[in-house]
């Protein structure tokens, strides 16, 4: 067993000095005073240590896309941007995905993440054929999380059609499986392969109510896309009668296991009636231009995701929800407060522990029999000198700040180094060209 000693912990929502955490294999066994008696000490100087931050939601590929749409090309809005990732998403073979995904995953554990939820739909071949393996990219994205060493949730996304009464999209032939029976088999197999699978019908446009009832007795976490454009909620109240939170309830599958990703545009009745987690994608919502949530209304807890990979920043996304929200109210300090640090444990809370509990993973916590997935933030840096810590590491932190990070007790992260990064970034950039997508 291993102590490891920073200077200062965040335990329970609070910061406290001379904690060390104990570790056994992949697991915390205990957090307190350190008893050298139990195991060797590994002194973190000058460090914070924090539990890894966990990103709910992720589309990795999309990464391709970096710098790619930051330009007018006439109308812009998410609609003309999701046009763009279609054409990237029909043209990346499976070495590319691989290729993309492990640049993704291994800039996600540089900057503090040690769990991603994988929202992962490219199913198939181009034309929808399946591959011979069926669950191949799948398999691809989980062992490029692997050779990261990120954890990874790979939430298997269950998409039936391009809308209500809209005609079939050819670019999302992809992402189609021929019924719910496929969607639930092809997370058995995932399992089967060992590893860690969850449910994602992906939103009321793609998915009818049939299949979202045939999901009901599923017993993992369950997440999707919920309330994020205008014209998607008017599409389901044509359909449904109803709004998108509503139809998934009715359904069944809004309960303590569920997270609606987004919720971006819902009405009081949607909000009193969600159970399970909110995941917000601010730095995504902020690129789409798609709105912003109310997040001072909700009455679950949130939690956060890097979703289109704009920026992979966990600091970034913890501010932003905060300051948009400050923003929309004409108001300060308005998310909710805990313990001494008030705002910024709230914050850090959204980015560990409720997205661990989002994702079903006992994670996200400095606590004895916690996974042993924690960060340290280097604190003799410049911009956290004369500050009252843990707000100024919340609210001016970056991924340059973090320093190591470990997942289920494996060392990932090395003094700021992601141990093959150089190479993982030449193969997606090679992968890319092969195909003509670089710039
Ligand atoms: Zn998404």
């Amino acid at each position: 067993m291993k102590w490891y000693l920073p200077d200062a912990a965040w335990v329970d929502g609070e910061l406290r000095r001379d904690v060390g955490v104990l570790v056994a294999g992949e697991t915390i066994v205990s957090v307190g005073a350190v008893d050298e008696r139990l195991g060797d000490v590994e002194r973190l100087h000058r460090r914070l240590l924090l539990p890894g931050i966990v990103n709910a939601h992720s589309h990795a590929f999309q990464r391709a896309l970096r710098g790619h749409v930051q330009h007018a090309s006439g109308e812009d809005s998410f609609w003309s941007w999701r046009e763009r990732m279609y054409a990237l998403a029909t043209a990346l073979d499976p070495e590319a995905i691989e290729a993309v995904s492990t640049l993704a995953f291994a800039e996600m554990v540089r900057a503090g993440f040690t769990t991603v939820g994988e929202f992962h739909y490219l199913h198939h071949q181009p034309d929808g054929t399946p591959y011979a393996d069926p669950d191949e990219l799948a398999r691809r994205v989980a062992h490029a999380a692997q050779k990261v060493g990120l954890r990874i949730v790979l939430l298997r996304v269950a998409y039936a059609r391009a809308g209500f009464r809209v005609d079939a999209n050819l670019r999302q032939r992809r992402f189609i499986d021929r019924d719910p029976t496929a969607v639930l088999a092809a997370v058995s197999r995932l399992r089967g392969h060992g590893i860690v699978a969850g449910l994602a019908p992906h939103s009321v446009r793609a998915v009818p109510r049939e299949w979202l009832q045939a999901f009901a007795d599923f017993d993992g976490v369950v997440h999707a896309h919920v309330d994020e454009q205008p014209g998607e909620i008017e599409q389901c109240l044509a359909e449904h009668g109803r709004r998108p939170v509503h139809v998934f309830a009715e359904a069944g599958l809004v309960h303590e296991r569920f997270t609606a990703v987004h919720l971006t545009h819902p009405d009081d009745t949607e909000i009193a009636a969600m159970r399970g987690h909110v995941c917000a994608c601010p730095t995504t919502e902020l690129d789409l231009g798609d709105g912003f949530l109310p997040a001072w209304k909700l009455g679950v807890p949130v939690c956060l995701g890097s979703d289109s990979h704009a920026a992979i920043d966990p600091f970034a996304e913890m501010r932003a929800i905060e300051w948009h929200s400050r923003a929309l109210l004409g108001r300060r300090n308005v998310l909710p407060h805990e313990g001494p640090d008030g705002l910024a444990s709230g914050l850090l809370r959204m980015g560990t522990e409720n997205g661990a509990r989002s994702l079903g993973v006992n994670a996200g916590r400095l606590a004895p029999g916690a996974l042993a997935d924690f960060v340290t933030v280097d604190v003799s840096r410049l911009e956290f000198a004369a500050s009252r810590l843990l707000p100024a590491v919340v609210f001016n932190g970056s991924p340059a700040a973090i320093s190591d990070a470990w997942v289920g007790g494996r060392h990932v992260l090395k003094d700021g180094r992601v141990p093959g990064a150089e190479r993982f970034a030449h193969e997606a950039e090679a992968a890319l060209r092969r195909l003509g997508l670089a710039a």
